[in-house]
């Protein structure tokens, strides 16, 4: 094992192994832990040190998210929303905007939220009503955001707002706003199908004042500046997946060697032994295509678009089989709260939905291949 995987094995077992349930099951220790995850430097593995990051590959990065994530969802989907925010700043962002937000964080020491989707306008963000009109130094914006993931945790919030409404996604802008710029509100906290703590809630703009220096890239880039930043975020979800897959396998293996029926462990039966090769199949193919889309970032390769969505789309789904047949190998235990497969399996499908749909993925890789 590489080093930065047993660096995060260790913090793992050591940090969240003993208060796992806590903060899963009753949203205990989150912000205490997070920050110290933040001074160990998992908010920023690939980012380069002279913006407050580890300074390690993409591919390390992603290594080290896939065993976070078989420790923690919610932790992992917090810091991997926060990212969203760090890699808008950080690939297009101002030398101003790098120096005054990314350094804090990189360092946990601020926590970010990327806010995209609207209550009309999620798979076709063109469609975005929030506006953004700019008065003599400053944007002013309105509308309603929905879903944001760290929405009231967060401190920072990349903004994608209209600028010029009447050119579609050619007239979109991104923006950083802090937290407590007066107008600036959470609304309503969904209540989802798992992961009750992952803060996720519409925000609303009234009037906010932001700067223009603020702008992130340039007036009306703002489509490609969440394109770009979502070809890396859906190579971290699909890390997530990998490591949601990891901890099934782990726990079904385990538990197929201790179930008894028939007077010997399930674990002889060669059903449950095909489900366990199944498992393990799709976990590794999943680890392989999601390494492989992460090599393609540090690479700067011209196909990471592609790369990206295949590995999203792939480990996603094969999350979602992986966790259905954890909960199988568990018979009745799998289908009861406190049991982690049965959590594991709820958590999953949130990964085919997130960060563009499994739907919007197939039509980009088509879009990729048919272009050729
Ligand atoms: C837990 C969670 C966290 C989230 N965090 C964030 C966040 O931090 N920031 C943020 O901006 N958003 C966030 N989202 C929103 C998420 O990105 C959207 O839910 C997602 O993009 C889908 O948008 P929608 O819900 O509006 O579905 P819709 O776009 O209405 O889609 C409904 C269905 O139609 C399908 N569909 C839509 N268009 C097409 C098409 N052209 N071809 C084929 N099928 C299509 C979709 O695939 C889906 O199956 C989060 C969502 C969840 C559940």
């Amino acid at each position: 094992m590489e080093k930065i995987e047993e660096i995060t094995k260790e913090v793992c077992k050591e940090l969240i192994e003993p208060i796992e349930r806590d903060i899963e099951d009753k949203g205990l220790y989150i912000p205490e832990t997070l920050s110290k995850l933040g001074e160990l430097g998992f908010f920023s593995v690939s980012f380069p040190r002279e913006f407050g990051g580890v300074g390690l590959t993409f591919e390390e990065a992603v290594k080290s998210s896939i065993i976070l994530s078989s420790y923690t969802s919610t932790l992992s989907m917090i810091i991997g929303a926060h990212q969203l925010a760090s890699f808008s700043i950080f690939l297009f962002g101002s030398d101003m905007l790098k120096e005054k937000y990314l350094l804090e964080l990189n360092k946990g020491k601020l926590i970010g939220a990327f806010s995209l989707t609207e209550p009309h306008a999620g798979s076709d963000p063109s469609a975005i009503k929030t506006t953004a009109v700019l008065d003599s130094d400053y944007y002013i914006l309105n509308g309603t955001k929905a879903f944001v993931t760290n929405a009231g945790l967060a401190n920072l919030y990349v903004i994608f707002a209209k600028t010029n409404p009447e050119s579609g996604a050619r007239g979109i802008t991104a923006f950083v706003v802090e937290g407590n710029t007066p107008g600036l509100a959470v609304g309503h906290k969904e209540e989802k199908m798992a992961l009750p703590y992952l803060p996720n809630a519409t925000v609303t703009l009234k009037d906010v004042k932001v700067p223009k220096e603020n702008v992130i890239g340039r007036a009306n880039l703002g489509f490609i500046v969440a394109m770009k930043t979502l070809e890396l975020g859906r190579i971290l979800t699909a890390a997530g997946s990998v490591g949601l897959m990891e901890r099934a396998l782990r726990e079904s293996i385990k538990y197929a060697k201790e179930r008894t029926q028939g007077g010997q462990p399930i674990a002889n039966y060669q059903m449950i032994q095909s489900y366990l090769a199944e498992m393990k199949t799709l976990l590794e193919t999943s680890r392989e295509i999601v390494l492989t889309a992460s090599r393609k970032k540090d690479l700067n390769a011209s196909d990471l678009g592609l790369y990206s969505s295949i590995a999203k789309y792939y480990a996603t789904k094969s999350a979602v089989d992986v966790t259905r047949l954890a909960t199988q190998i568990f018979g009745g235990y799998g289908y009861v709260r406190g049991y982690t497969v049965e959590r594991l399996y709820r958590e999953a499908k949130m990964y085919e939905i997130v960060e563009g749909t499994n739907e919007i993925q197939k039509l980009i890789i088509a879009n990729q291949i048919l272009k050729g």
